[in-house]
């Protein structure tokens, strides 16, 4: 608990202790010595104030501006960095130079998070995590911007900024609310698969080291012939997936709502450090035209006894960050960051999400973030003929041409990534194909309730489930309803059940 000392506790105490030199003199942030740092400068003991003290100034003008505008999703999270070590050679499906031998190790940053609550909420909460990587390749940065879930509420992400509002707080009362939940959800059924796992054991998850990962998403491959491959990524808890029941939730929601953050970093400054084993499915070409399923539709899995786990290495988390602000609040990831050897598939929400996360950082951060420490892919000397904008704090390239096609030495294109660039035809229709009703939104969702829950997983569901439901309209609950009877009439019925008694025990 929060009163024993706990590595988390003693972060001040090991501080001083580490810290034996000398106590360094405090300066102002133009590096000046300060005198007197408890008075502000004044006409006589009583005041008033004098607009000529910087000392003041200097520190308060900073901390009025310390924000920086937190993440719209995902905003409370926990970041911890280690390395990712190659296991198996699946260089038959990708050359990304992180997969080129068995032991190599690449640098990693991981940031885990919870979906809709803002920076300073709980994180113990029935919500989506957050699960994503950020590898520092010798080609550059490659992120996998995941979560918990294999799959995610909506295909189309023109609908991504309603499907957070609806989670998030009521225009006018400022208080989530059950009625633009399930009235949001209740329309689009594709948010149903998604939904059961949010509503299943594991949309609670006990701290973020008892969780799978999934980069969710299909990526393509390419090996160094220059042939590509469909995959998903899962990231498997070497810890063993441990959730949270109703009742410590809650207990943990008063108690300790940073229970997850204090989890992690209590579990590496043990020395305990926390791992995942990293598999791919992998799909081929053919495989993907012929699907019953859209291979590309981020509502669905790709079956395991069609498309098995094939393992590829480890992620170890084995150091906390030094600094909150600096590694985690500033880690900024981007599913369009991606290396030779991995490209984007045809996945509408990826394609979207390949646009939205950059914009959102250079919002937060500036445009500039990819110069910030532990953004920067460190790895490799950037060269390219990007120059300037706010907080240029490198050495902008110095006098490097800053044009292509130049004659003067300037960087030039690389023959390694243009062999790795693959090649394929792709025409159709330009048109808003809408996507809520087309694709179906029942099979794997059934396959879920049917084989995935066993008897009291089920339960565990419709309690979870009626419990959040009851909370909205009628109306909203009997729609809700009828999609359940959809995914299987005894889940239908037994909603109806305890939605009964959910009512009876409110009044
Ligand atoms: P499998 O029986 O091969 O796999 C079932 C998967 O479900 C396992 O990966 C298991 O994880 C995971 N799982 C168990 N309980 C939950 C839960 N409460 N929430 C989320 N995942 C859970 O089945 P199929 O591949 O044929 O898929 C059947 C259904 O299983 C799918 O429709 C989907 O709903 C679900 N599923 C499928 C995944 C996939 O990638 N194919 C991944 C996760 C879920 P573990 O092995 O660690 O117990």
């Amino acid at each position: 608990t929060m009163c024993s000392r706990d590595p988390a506790s003693n972060q001040l105490i090991d501080y001083k202790n580490k810290d034996s030199e000398v106590q360094k003199e405090c300066t102002t942030a133009s590096g000046t010595p300060v005198g007197v740092k408890d008075a502000i400068m004044t006409v006589g003991p009583r005041g008033p104030a004098l607009l000529q003290d910087f000392v003041y100034l200097d520190e308060m003008m900073h901390f009025d501006t310390e924000r920086i505008p937190e993440r719209v999703a995902y905003a409370k999270g926990a970041g911890a960095f280690g390395y990712f070590e190659c296991t198996h050679d699946i260089t038959r499906f990708c050359a990304c130079s992180l997969f080129e031998k068995i032991k190599k190790r690449t640098a990693i940053a991981m940031r885990f998070s919870v979906s809709c609550g803002e920076s300073g909420s709980a994180d113990t909460v029935r919500e989506q995590r957050g699960f994503a990587v950020k590898f520092y390749t010798d080609d550059g940065i490659w992120d996998i911007v995941g979560c918990n879930t294999p799959v995610y509420y909506v295909r189309d992400p023109s609908l991504f900024p309603s499907l957070i509002h609806a989670q998030k707080r009521n225009p006018q009362t400022h208080l989530r609310d059950a009625d633009m939940f399930w009235d949001f959800m209740t329309l689009r059924p594709e948010t149903l698969h998604a939904l059961l796992m949010y509503f299943s054991d594991r949309g609670t998850p006990d701290g973020y080291r008892h969780m799978h990962g999934y980069g969710a998403h299909t990526y393509r491959m390419v090996n160094p012939s220059g042939e590509s491959f469909y995959v998903k990524f899962h990231f498997k808890t070497d810890q063993g997936i441990k959730n949270l029941d109703a009742r410590r939730c809650s207990e943990l929601m008063s108690h300790d709502p940073d229970y997850s953050i204090r989890d992690l970093y209590n579990s590496i400054k043990k020395g305990n450090y926390p791992s995942w084993t990293m598999y791919i499915q992998v799909m081929l070409n053919e495989e993907a035209k012929k699907s019953r399923f859209n291979p590309f539709d981020v509502t669905k899995v790709w079956p395991q006894k069609e498309y098995p786990l094939l393992p590829v290495g480890k992620l170890v988390l084995d150091r906390n960050p030094t600094n909150y602000f600096t590694e985690v609040e500033q880690l900024a990831f981007s599913p369009a960051h991606m290396i030779p050897g991995i490209e984007p598939s045809p996945d509408k929400m990826l394609q979207g999400r390949l646009f939205a996360y950059g914009d959102t950082q250079r919002h937060r951060l500036g445009v500039n973030y990819m110069q910030i420490p532990v953004n920067c892919p460190y790895r490799v000397h950037v060269k390219n003929f990007q120059r300037d904008g706010a907080m240029t704090v490198t050495d902008n390239q110095d006098g490097a041409p800053n044009y292509f096609p130049n004659s003067f030495c300037g960087p030039k294109e690389s023959s390694r990534a243009l062999a790795l660039q693959t090649c394929c035809p792709i025409s159709g229709d330009v048109y808003r194909f809408m996507s809520g009703d087309t694709e179906d939104n029942f099979s794997q969702v059934t396959d879920f309730w049917t084989y995935t829950l066993d008897n009291c997983g089920r339960k565990r569901l419709i309690r979870n489930l009626s419990e959040h439901l009851c909370e909205a309209s009628q109306f909203l609950q009997e729609r809700a309803i009828k999609l359940f009877t959809m995914v299987h009439s005894d889940f239908g019925r037994l909603m109806t059940e305890a939605l009964n008694t959910a009512r009876i025990s409110k009044f």
